[in-house]
């Protein structure tokens, strides 16, 4: 081993070739070297240090610190102090100072105790150190205070740090959650979500994850929570830990279930709507194409339900919607979907049924639901309801097709009396089908003023003038002309359509009769007679109605009769009883039409007390005439003299029936014989006159 002086090296040599800036202190403080790296670091020279007491490079904050270091070289030779672990500086020549790590050591050298100490310039350790951290503030922005709930797992998935939000989000505190995993506050149907993400992570089959899990808050409450999961790595790619982000879905997944459940169910029963409905429908047919079997759809319309909301008001109309609704729904099998179907209407869908007798006992469960009366607003009301059955299996029919069949199945039902169900038959569609065009074009002709009254003239018969007129409704139709009222009435009385023709009659009838009654002397104002429906009649709007076109023509109310067939009286006789006093009250009269077609009893009759009674045609122009059919006609005749009413004779032809009818003192008549019934104008040039037989 060779000496420094072997190899010819000196110790400024050595001291120079230190990295660090090195001086030789004395016991007072005064360098006696300072090499270049000193001089550098300080911006002094070397000959501005030499001879200088060390203070001088210490900032006056370390100065004594300083001397106590050398103090305790003094006392024990041996020791080293390094200070690295403090923010120590040295004060340069320019008065800034430089950051550097600091360390003393002694030396003694024959007898003379030296003090060497180096600085070591460490500013871009310590700019290093500055940026980690504001790398850690920025992480503790990014995570802590981030409002999105995060938390970082392990290599098991176990929590190492989560912010306040996720704390809350889930109603727990961190050293609830620090070092554990999920599991315990994870909904229990959920806890295999996260572990089959984080087992595919630790495979390596993904490399970033996304889904759906639920939380359980301490306050009992599930919480959405929608989680995106990504690892941190090393540079070398190795999986450190975890970072997940969550967002919270609670409440956009109830609102949007809330709009869907709204987008597909009735609001005021909470049953499937017709977008369910169409949807399950359209399942069901397919699932019976692919595997055969039978599926049942029954619709169900309320009988006269439209007389609940007219008299009891729409919030009885309602409740009595909503109970109704229970009560199928108690009957409804689980498997099977109910739905309101707008209105009244109620559709029932069954499937994997044996055939229709099995649907039949459905819709005769579903008729008899309804038995009982419903206690609603404080009423008792019966609530009878119709119902349209179809049946359909693989072979016949196609999905559009069901409903319609549906629809005309209860179109048949209500024609034969209500209260009742009536199963599809095939092909019967095809009237239905002209059924429905029709009441779409009567609704257009409606609009578009293609409907007209024709009036026939009501005679006298002992001395022919002309009285009043029956207003008979006409339809001009583009390609089939004049179409007659026996065409058209009946089907639209199967809808709400009756309403509004029977509106339109009225209106045009009084406005006729205001109109004839203006240029003739008041003796020769003829009235007019109009047929009402059954729907008109029964509909508690018609006094109401009624009055004000009286009024808004002016037209006394004795210048008008309403006319009702027997079939109309008889329906609800005490309805019917009520209505009739009513108008007589207000000066109308009630002509009972076509007498003797409806077997009507005469103590009903006697009841009902008509001032007029239309004879029907059938007994003026018998089909075969004979001496019984002249005494029925004699015995009608005489039958309503008797009860002191007005007999009219309808369908007058010829001379010899017109005797006949004078004969008997029939007071009235109209038929072919005097006129058909004709436009407003042609009605209007015969009144006051008087025909001449
Ligand atoms: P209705 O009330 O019994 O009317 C008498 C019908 O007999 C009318 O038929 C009339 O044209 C016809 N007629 C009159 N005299 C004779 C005759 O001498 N010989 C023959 N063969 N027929 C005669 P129309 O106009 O076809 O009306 C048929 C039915 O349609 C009416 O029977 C009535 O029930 C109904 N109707 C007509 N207009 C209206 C209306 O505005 N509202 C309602 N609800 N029903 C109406
Ligand atoms: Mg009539
Ligand atoms: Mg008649």
């Amino acid at each position: 081993m060779s000496t420094p002086e072997d190899l010819s090296i000196s110790w400024q040599d050595l001291l120079e070739a230190l990295p660090d800036g090195t001086a030789l202190i004395d016991v007072h403080g005064v360098m006696h070297y300072a090499n270049a790296e000193l001089a550098y670091l300080t911006g002094y020279t070397h000959d501005e240090l030499v001879g200088q007491n060390v203070q001088m490079l210490i900032p006056p904050v370390l100065r004594p610190m300083e001397g106590e270091a050398r103090r305790q070289y003094a006392q024990d030779p041996d020791t080293r102090i390094i200070w690295n672990d403090r923010e120590l500086t040295v004060l340069c020549k320019d008065g800034t100072e430089r950051s550097v790590d600091f360390a003393l050591s002694s030396l003694t050298v024959d007898g003379h105790r030296w003090t060497v100490g180096s600085i070591r310039d460490n500013s871009a350790q310590r700019a290093a150190e500055q940026a980690r951290a504001e790398a850690e503030q920025h992480f503790r922005l990014a995570f802590e205070d981030n409002m999105a709930p995060m938390v970082f797992t392990d290599l098991d998935d176990r929590i190492i740090a989560t912010n306040d939000a996720f704390c809350s989000m889930i109603g727990r505190t961190r050293n609830e959650l620090i070092g554990f995993d999920s599991k315990p506050f994870t909904y229990p149907d959920d806890v295999g979500i996260a572990e089959s993400s984080h087992s595919r992570f630790l495979h390596g089959e993904i490399r970033q994850a996304r889904y759906v899990k639920r939380y359980l808050h301490r306050d009992g409450r599930t919480i959405i929570a929608e989680v995106s999961k990504s690892p941190a790595r090393d540079k070398t790619g190795k999986t450190l830990y975890f970072i997940i982000s969550e967002r919270d879905i609670t409440e956009e997944r109830m609102l949007t279930a809330q709009l869907s459940h709204q987008a597909l169910h009735d609001p005021l029963t909470g049953l499937a709507n017709r977008a369910l409905l169409d949807d399950r429908l359209a399942q069901a047919h397919s699932r019976i194409m692919r595997q055969g079997g039978h599926g049942a759809l029954l619709l169900l319309d309320l009988d006269d339900f439209k007389g609940v909301n007219d008299t009891y008001g729409h919030l009885v109309g309602d409740q009595l919607l909503e109970a109704v609704a229970r009560r199928l729904e108690a009957v409804t099998r689980t498997t099977d979907t109910l739905c309101r179907f707008g209105g009244d209407e109620f559709l029932y869908l069954a499937e994997g049924i044996s055939g229709s007798d099995e649907a039949e006992l459905i819709a005769n469960r579903y008729l008899r639901s309804l038995d009982e009366p419903f206690a609603v607003g404080g009423l008792n009301l019966e609530q009878r309801a119709s119902l349209g059955v179809v049946v359909w299996n693989s072979s016949n029919v196609e999905v559009s097709d069901v409903l319609r069949d549906a629809d005309v199945a209860l179109y048949e039902a209500k024609r034969l009396g209500k209260g009742r169900h009536f199963v599809y038959v095939p092909g019967m569609h095809h009237q239905a089908v002209n059924r429905f065009s029709i009441v779409q074009e009567l609704r257009q002709a409606v609009a578009s003023g293609d409907l007209a009254m024709h009036y026939q003239p009501i005679v006298r018969l002992s001395t022919n003038e002309v009285v009043g007129f029956e207003a008979l409704m006409r339809w001009y139709h583009a390609e089939r002309g004049w179409v007659p009222p026996s065409d058209f009435i009946p089907l639209a009385e199967g809808s709400d359509l009756i309403l509004e023709l029977g509106a339109f009659a009225l209106h045009e009838s009084i406005l006729a009769a205001s109109e004839w009654g203006r240029s003739k002397d008041s003796l020769s104002e003829p009235y007019v007679s109009v047929n009402l429906s059954a729907r008109q009649f029964h509909d508690p709007g018609l006094l109401a109605l009624v009055k004000r076109e009286l009024d808004l023509c002016s037209l006394p109310a004795d210048r008008l009769i309403l006319e009702i067939t027997e079939g109309v009286a008889l329906i609800e006789v005490a309805d019917t009883l009520q209505m009739i006093e009513q108008l007589t009250t207000l000066g109308i009269g009630v002509a009972l039409d076509d007498f003797g077609t409806g077997f009507s009893s005469l103590s009903y009759l006697a009841l009902l007390n008509p001032m007029i009674i239309k004879v029907d045609q059938s007994f003026v122009r018998p089909a075969i005439s004979s001496i019984h059919s002249d005494r029925l006609l004699e015995t009608i005749v005489s039958l309503g003299h008797n009860l002191g009413m007005t007999m009219l004779a309808e369908g007058i032809e010829t001379q010899d029936q017109l005797e006949t009818l004078r004969g008997l003192h029939c007071s009235l008549g109209q038929g072919f014989l005097f006129s058909r019934a004709v436009p407003f104008s042609e009605a209007a040039a015969l009144v006051g006159t008087s025909f001449s037989f």
